[in-house]
């Protein structure tokens, strides 16, 4: 299985001129190692406004690399954003990426089967919904106690199951429905 993953990961086949996001694909790069990481495919991509980067073929097909950062500045400097506090901001597009990163590598058990919904995996649309609740909660709790909280904890992260919460809340929560869980099915 293991062989099979990796022989898959050297030849999957790119096509030139496919478009994930924002990134057009232009050049196959082959397996790279880069800044002492393993060896990845990786190739070069367009973006829709212009610049040309190098990235992962993989963080391009999945969502970490959705565009040459351009969208994310885009969204700092819009009026939204200007309102806002800076630091806030860019710790709420963290939160979006952990969320991303989390549910896409599946390293760890609990988010075992937990998946982004594919409309919150280009970050402007998860502000669309999430930026005006965190900001309120941000300003109530602080912002280190500001967490994304599933509301079903085995549920996914999509907006009708997700809410801000302070993280004894979110522990509270997660302690209350597992033990639910766990006594319904003995
Ligand atoms: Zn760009």
């Amino acid at each position: 299985m293991i062989h099979m993953k990796r022989r898959n990961r050297r030849t999957v086949p790119i096509v030139l001129g496919a478009t994930y996001n924002q990134l057009t694909i232009v050049k196959d790069l082959g397996m790279v190692s880069a800044g002492g990481e393993k060896a990845r495919r990786r190739c070069v991509a367009k973006c829709s406004c212009g610049t040309v980067i190098t990235a992962r073929l993989d963080q391009i097909k999945g969502s970490n690399t959705t565009s040459c950062g351009c969208a994310f500045k885009a969204f700092l400097v819009s009026g939204k954003a200007r309102r806002s506090h800076g630091r806030s901001l860019s710790r709420f597009y963290r939160i979006w990426a952990g969320m991303v990163d989390r549910a896409k590598h599946h390293r760890e058990k609990p988010y075992k089967d937990v998946y982004v919904h594919s409309d919150w995996r280009v970050f402007s649309n998860f502000s669309r919904d999430m930026l005006n609740s965190y900001e309120k909660h941000v300003a109530e709790h602080g912002e280190r106690n500001t967490t994304i909280d599933r509301i079903d904890p085995f549920g996914n992260y999509e907006k009708q199951n997700c809410r801000w919460a302070t993280y004894k809340q979110q522990a509270n929560n997660k302690r209350k429905l597992w033990n639910k869980t766990i006594c319904e099915s003995l």
